[in-house]
């Protein structure tokens, strides 16, 4: 008998890309439904694992108790035998209750554990994707798999706005690319020498051919200029400006060309592991050692690692508590090139 699945997973994009090894998990037993934010939903189009996205507007249209009486009332609808909580808050836990789904499991950790009826224990020493899937083993069950990659699915639509976006900027949809992730809503996980990475890896052999790209968010728009402007200065090939500009599985389509990502410990580090982009990432006030580092195949982690202050903060404080900011500041453009040029793919990639 296949067995109904309720993935409530209402936290940052980041979180919603590791749960996606425990979807697939799911799915061998049944249809699989999650609920997610406005912002994250449509990072599971076209995914074969997910069979419904029920979107929660826990902050806006669903918030209150009003709104979560009527999301109850839709997830009751989907008939789900057991439901996992991969976000574990008070709210979460409670609308799978609400919903009255039978057997709820979270982490033992989590603020709503109350409502479930069974508790994982929260390993710390695991990757957060290995967590999450650990959220489908039997009771007293805490094997893991040895290796786990997300997975997401770009469609047709997608590749179609990442050629366009090329177009504008008169490059070949087969050209090399190499992308930059300068954002990160913590202002302290912000490297700030993407700049001087840029034209560092326009000066190198193997990465000159190469055109660079910046990915992020609208709000990401004065990092892409700054990089630009350097690039400018430096008489390389201009910038690709994507900031804005693709939706988050368009991004991945776009990742999924790039030869290297350069990112924070941010959303497209994970979105790089999910399209196995070879990745670099970025740890200053955070360490991978959280279990959100990358998963690509080839990756390589810069990090500072004798600096006795780190970490200092579960996600990044506004602000360096010490002022001097060393985490971040001690990485060289160097050190981060050479660790691309190391992991990127050849320049005779199969882009398309
Ligand atoms: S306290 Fe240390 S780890 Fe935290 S932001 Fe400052 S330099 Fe980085």
């Amino acid at each position: 008998m296949p067995v109904v699945s309720a993935v409530l997973q209402t936290s940052f994009l980041g979180d919603m890309i590791l749960t996606t090894p425990l979807l697939e998990r799911l799915a061998a037993d049944g249809p699989v439904h999650v609920v997610a934010t406005p912002a994250n939903a449509g990072v599971l189009a076209n995914h074969p694992a997910v069979t419904s996205v029920l979107v929660f507007d826990k902050r806006g249209a669903d918030r209150g108790i009003g709104g979560l009486r009527r999301m109850a009332k839709r997830l009751r609808a989907v008939g789900a035998q057991r439901a996992l909580l991969a976000q574990g808050s008070n709210r979460t836990a409670a609308l799978a209750w609400m919903a009255g789904i039978p057997e709820r499991i979270g982490f033992d950790t989590s603020g709503g554990r109350l409502f479930t009826t069974r508790r994982v224990r929260y390993r710390r020493d695991l990757h957060h994707a290995a967590r999450l899937w650990q959220l489908a083993n039997d009771a007293g069950d805490e094997r893991v798999p040895t290796a786990l990659r997300p997975s997401l699915f770009p469609g047709e639509g997608e590749f179609a706005s990442v050629n366009a976006l090329l177009a504008r900027h008169e490059v070949a949809p087969d050209a090399p690319l190499i992308a930059l992730a300068p954002g990160s809503v913590w202002a302290t996980k912000r490297w700030p020498s993407f700049a001087e990475l840029a034209v560092r890896s326009a000066e190198h052999a193997s990465l000159e051919q190469s055109r660079v790209v910046v990915l992020g968010a609208a709000g990401d728009a004065s990092l892409a200029h700054a990089i630009a402007v350097a690039i400018h200065e430096a008489g390389a090939p201009p910038v690709i400006d994507a900031t804005g500009q693709l939706s988050l599985l368009g991004s991945a389509a776009l990742l999924s060309r790039a030869r290297v990502l350069v990112t924070n410990d941010s959303a497209p580090l994970h979105l790089a592991s999910a399209m196995n982009t070879p990745t670099v990432a970025l740890f200053g006030p955070t360490v991978p050692a959280f279990g959100f580092g990358p998963l690509a195949e080839q990756h390589s982690i810069v990090e500072h690692a004798t600096l006795s202050c780190r970490p200092c903060h579960a996600h990044g404080p506004m602000q360096c508590p010490q002022g001097h900011f060393r985490c971040m500041r001690e990485l060289t453009p160097l050190t981060v090139r050479d660790a691309a040029v190391k992991v990127a793919r050849p320049l005779s990639f199969p882009h398309l």
